[in-house]
Order: structure tokens, then C-alpha cells, then sequence
């Protein structure tokens, strides 16, 4: 296994989350061959996660990154720009002086930041003392996936935060445009893992945990929202050097697990409103 032998340890509390927007587990599982390489070759965990509902970005965004359903951080549609009052894991890295960074879209920033999002004021964010540390914001949905990795990889080397994350957009772009079963919608998915596979391996070798995953899938219609599967099982992939055996799993976690799971990883303690990552799986996965 590479972590064990050859990885630096420097950045083993360090988490980069890539959370590709709109991918679901099905079109992830047969397009992402990297990633499945990974997996096959016992470096990456897989399973799977199922979204809260209803699987629209916004609420979802909230639920993976407070850990709480929309009933309680109060997102139920795409519409609210306010920043959330709920604890994220952002407010908890920084309340214990600990980085995040973020480049993604800009309800990101509205939930996690500052809200309404004030285009020349917020799209480059640096040193906020609560929240989200660093962040690089997009606001159209046609913003490139690889420029986008080249804002984050620029931020990982600059202000070296403890928590990364990375959210393209173009996977759910060209869902809504063209269907879930659409050559367009499977050729960002394939073009996102090439991506992946020119990241990963730098960041393997320096040592990092990553997640790679989605907010919600998409269906053949080109939207989102419902509970079918395709609209809300996403795909889960980890690379830790703690799991003493990384394999596939048919495990499902919730949505809301995430960012306890987040926590544990960064060596932090999840807030008291998270829900608890499942003891029988952490012991399954990690051998505790
Ligand atoms: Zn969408």
C-alpha cells in the first residue's frame, strides 16, 4: 500500500473534499475509472451516500457540511442566501484556530461565509476569521471544472489549510442540460476523473485524506430533487492512512454522518447538533 510505506505524515490530519456536483453513484462507478483503479488496487474505500431530501444542492451543501437535516439547519430549497446559523465544520476548525479553504460555487459561500453573495466583495476570500478561511467562489454553472482545480491547488500550496474542498460544477451542468443517460453528462464524469488522476497522486504522496464524492445524482429527465436513486445515491470514495484495509463496500451512509466523519478525520470533535458517524462502521472501516 502506498500510505503506509512512502507518504509523507505531515499532512495526516489534513482532508481534501472533492465534491463534485451532481455526479450519482451509478454514472460515478461506471466512469470514473481512476477512481475505481483506486479502489481495485486497495488504495481507496468505497461506498456509497444517501442524500437528505429533498437532493437539491443547496439543502444538501448544508446537511453534508453541518451535519443536520434541513428541518434543522432550515434550508429546505435553493432559494436562501443567508449564511447558516447551524455550526459548520468551517466554524469548528476556526474556532480551534485550524484553515479551511474553499473554491466552489458561490451558495458556498452564502451558507458557510457571508450572505447574499456580493459578487467583487466575496469572489476571492482570504484570512476570515470565522467560517470558511480562504475560498475562490464561481457564479455561473458553465465555470471549467480544470480551472477551477487550479484555483484550489494554488490555495493548498499557499495557505496550506487543514480542510480543502473542491466543488465543480460541470458534471451537474450538463445533467440538467442533457439527462443522466446522455453521452454529455458521462463525458464530464470521464473528463472529471482525468482530472482526479492528475491531482490525486500529488497529494497522496504528500500525505493527505481525501473524499471524493457529490451532493445528490441526477435523472434521465435532467433534474433533481426527489427520492429515486439515481437522484440520491452518490458515490463515496476515501484514501486515509488510517483504514488499515481500504476495500468496496456496500455500505450506504447518510448524508448527515459526513461531517462528523469530516471531524474525526481532521482530529477535531464534531458540534453537539451533528449526527454521529456510525460506531459499527468506523470500527469496521478504521479496526478500532
Ligand atoms: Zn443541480
Amino acid at each position: 500500500m502506498w500510505g503506509l510505506v512512502t507518504a509523507d505524515r505531515v499532512n495526516q490530519n489534513r482532508l481534501i473534499v472533492v465534491l463534485i456536483d451532481g455526479l450519482s453513484n451509478e454514472v460515478a462507478q461506471r466512469h470514473l475509472g481512476y477512481m475505481e483503479g483506486l479502489v481495485e488496487e486497495g488504495i481507496a474505500l468505497r461506498a456509497r451516500v444517501k442524500s437528505i431530501l429533498p437532493s437539491l444542492s443547496r439543502p444538501c451543501y448544508a446537511s453534508i457540511f453541518t451535519g443536520t437535516p434541513p428541518q434543522v439547519h432550515g434550508v429546505t430549497t435553493n432559494e436562501p442566501a443567508a449564511r447558516l446559523e447551524t455550526p459548520s465544520v468551517f466554524d469548528l476548525l476556526a474556532a480551534v484556530s485550524r484553515t479551511s479553504a474553499v473554491a466552489g460555487y458561490h451558495w458556498m459561500s452564502e451558507l458557510f461565509s457571508r450572505g447574499p453573495y456580493d459578487l467583487v466583495r466575496d469572489v476571492e476570500q482570504s484570512d476570515n476569521e470565522s467560517g470558511i478561511t480562504h475560498g475562490r467562489f464561481y457564479h455561473q454553472d458553465e465555470f471549467p471544472d480544470a480551472q477551477l482545480f487550479g484555483l484550489a491547488e494554488r490555495m493548498r500550496r499557499t495557505e496550506n489549510p487543514d480542510l480543502l474542498v473542491i466543488h465543480p460544477m460541470g458534471c451537474d451542468h450538463a445533467g440538467h442540460k442533457h439527462g443522466s443517460a446522455s453521452r454529455e453528462y458521462a463525458g464530464r464524469a470521464a473528463f472529471m476523473d482525468g482530472i482526479l488522476a492528475t491531482v490525486l497522486p500529488v497529494w497522496m504522496r504528500e500525505g493527505y485524506q481525501i473524499i471524493v464524492t457529490a451532493d445528490h445524482g441526477m435523472n434521465a429527465f435532467g433534474f433533481h430533487g426527489g427520492p429515486d436513486e439515481a437522484e440520491r445515491i452518490t458515490p463515496f470514495y476515501l484514501i486515509s492512512q488510517r483504514l488499515p484495509s481500504p476495500v468496496a463496500t456496500q455500505d450506504t451512509i447518510e448524508q448527515t454522518e459526513l461531517s462528523a466523519l469530516f471531524c474525526d478525520l481532521l482530529g477535531i470533535s464534531p458540534s453537539a447538533t451533528m449526527r454521529p458517524f456510525s460506531p459499527s462502521r468506523k470500527a469496521q472501516w478504521f479496526g478500532l
